[in-house]
């Protein structure tokens, strides 16, 4: 498989260190919000490519995913909500499992939190070891990493070593290019702060230390195989990931990196900072599925921007309308032979879809193939005898696109949703209750609400002499 190494800035060839398993960090979600369909653009494309490397590539995975659980957003957010760290990114935790569900991630093999002890000792450790090494020094109870002592750093971003500063340092987990500094390792506890004191003195954890140490504690001794994330995350965060990792242990910390590129809202990324934000729950309430959202989300190439909007989102709901109808024609092909031209082209399909994965997950293109299969059968499908494609081709083609789908995840999704009520019963029952309520009170703006957000979200309410039932939209 051919992969896009920001490392290098050129495309190679991919294959794990010990040829079967491949060890693979991401960083995950800082648990402060529920997280945006940016986030989840990121964490699709990673689910793609993890996807291609086990289902396509055949090999295992180790994969290790992140909760950034301690940071100065979490605090902050806590603080401001007036709840423990851990309760509150606790919400946020579940949340993104509820969301991943949804959106057909496959669970990775480990989802570390930075707070969890034996990150927090892994942490400390690993400063110590970057202390013994001459990489740190201490100030008013911090500990921060001195970049001058590494001649390498600002190998990743590309960084010019003219305009760093050195001496200069910064606390704040986030910063500029521009502002290439010294960094905080470990932070001295602050009034009403949380506080762990494990050999490095009372304090909390930066967020760069987080993921190097978990990475390397989970996963065993660097290299390892790829470190992704989003493009933003390549200053300082992963800068700063590779200074600490590679200055505690002398050798590479990670062979590959991927980064995959911005989603956009109205030509800027959307952030939670900027507040341009859409969560999954608002698309849903919009009356879209997560699948739709998932087949927008890997529609464009992760190396090239892609520009959120309704209308698109409305264009890939038809797309995978436009599939689960050919799945549904093929079902009810029962009668009829194989056709060895139909087999073949059915085999062509199928060895372009593995190349265009395997060519740095080129997505676009193998919706392509796949959508070009799907016009030529279904064409043949449409000839007047209806014999062109038997049941056996028929078994083949389907085949095929559970193939494909292993890669894409968006056709299984979809079927689960629809398997599944649009809105769970329970909850479609309650809402039932309160609109008769509402009525009997003559609280008919309220009722009228209820009726249009439940089929804003697919769920039509019929009402009759004996009661109000529900049907699909
Ligand atoms: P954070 O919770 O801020 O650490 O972000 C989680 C992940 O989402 C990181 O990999 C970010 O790089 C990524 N990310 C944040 N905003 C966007 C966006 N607008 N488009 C794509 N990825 C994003
Ligand atoms: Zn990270």
């Amino acid at each position: 498989m051919r992969l896009f190494n920001t490392l290098t800035r050129t495309e190679e060839d991919f294959v794990p260190a010990d040829g079967r398993t491949v060890r693979m960090y991401t960083c995950g979600l800082t648990v402060y919000a529920r997280g945006h369909i940016g986030n989840f653009r990121t964490f699709v494309s990673l689910d793609v490519l993890r996807r291609a490397l086990r289902h396509q590539e055949g090999y295992t995975m180790h994969h290790v995913m992140n909760f950034t659980d301690v940071d100065d957003k979490t605090i902050n957010a806590s603080q401001q909500a007036g709840v423990s760290l851990r309760d509150y990114t606790d919400r946020y935790i579940q949340a993104f499992r509820d969301d991943c569900a949804a959106l057909g991630l496959e669970p990775v093999e480990s989802n570390p939190r930075a707070t969890d002890e034996a990150n927090l000792r892994a942490m400390v450790e690993m400063i110590a070891q970057l202390k013994a090494r001459g990489h740190t020094y201490e100030s008013e109870g911090s500990t921060y990493f001195r970049i001058a002592t590494l001649p390498e750093y600002g190998k990743l971003a590309r960084l010019d070593h003219e305009g760093m500063q050195p001496g200069a340092r910064v606390d704040s987990d986030t910063y500029d290019k521009q502002d290439a500094r010294d960094f905080v390792l470990w932070k001295a506890t602050k009034e009403g702060e949380p506080t762990w004191d494990y050999g490095c003195g009372p304090g909390r954890p930066g967020w760069h230390i987080e993921c190097s140490a978990m990475a390397l504690r989970i996963l065993g001794d660097g290299p390892i195989d790829i470190h992704g994330g989003g493009i933003d995350l390549i200053f300082p965060h992963h800068e700063n990931e590779i200074a600490q990792a590679e200055g505690a242990t002398g050798h590479q910390f990670a062979r590959f990196w991927v980064h995959v590129e911005f989603l956009n809202l109205n030509h800027e990324k959307m952030s939670k900072s900027l507040g341009n934000v859409y969560t999954l729950q608002d698309i849903v309430d919009r009356g879209f599925r997560p699948s739709a959202l998932r087949y927008v989300l890997i529609s464009v190439h992760y190396r090239k921007q892609l520009t959120f909007s309704f209308e698109i989102l409305a264009q890939a709901d038809a797309a995978l309308t436009r599939l689960t109808d050919f799945i549904g024609r093929l079902e009810r092909v029962t009668g009829g032979e194989a056709h060895p031209e139909i087999a073949a082209r059915v085999e062509r399909a199928r060895a372009e879809f593995r190349r265009k994965i395997a060519s740095d997950l080129n997505v676009p293109g193998a919706l392509g193939v796949l959508f070009e299969l799907l016009r030529e059968m279904n064409a043949a499908m449409d000839q007047e005898d209806g014999g062109a494609v038997g049941a056996p081709d028929a078994a083949l083609i389907r085949e095929a696109f559970e193939e494909f789908d292993q890669v894409l995840g968006v056709m299984a999704l979809r079927r689960i949703e629809e398997a599944a009520p649009p809105v769970p019963e329970e909850e479609i029952q309650t809402l039932i209750d309160e609109r008769r309520q509402a009525r009997r009170d003559r609280k008919f703006g309220r009722a009228d609400e209820i009726r249009n957000s439940l089929e804003a979200r697919g769920v039509i309410l019929e009402d009759s002499p004996t009661g109000t039932r529900w049907k699909r939209k």
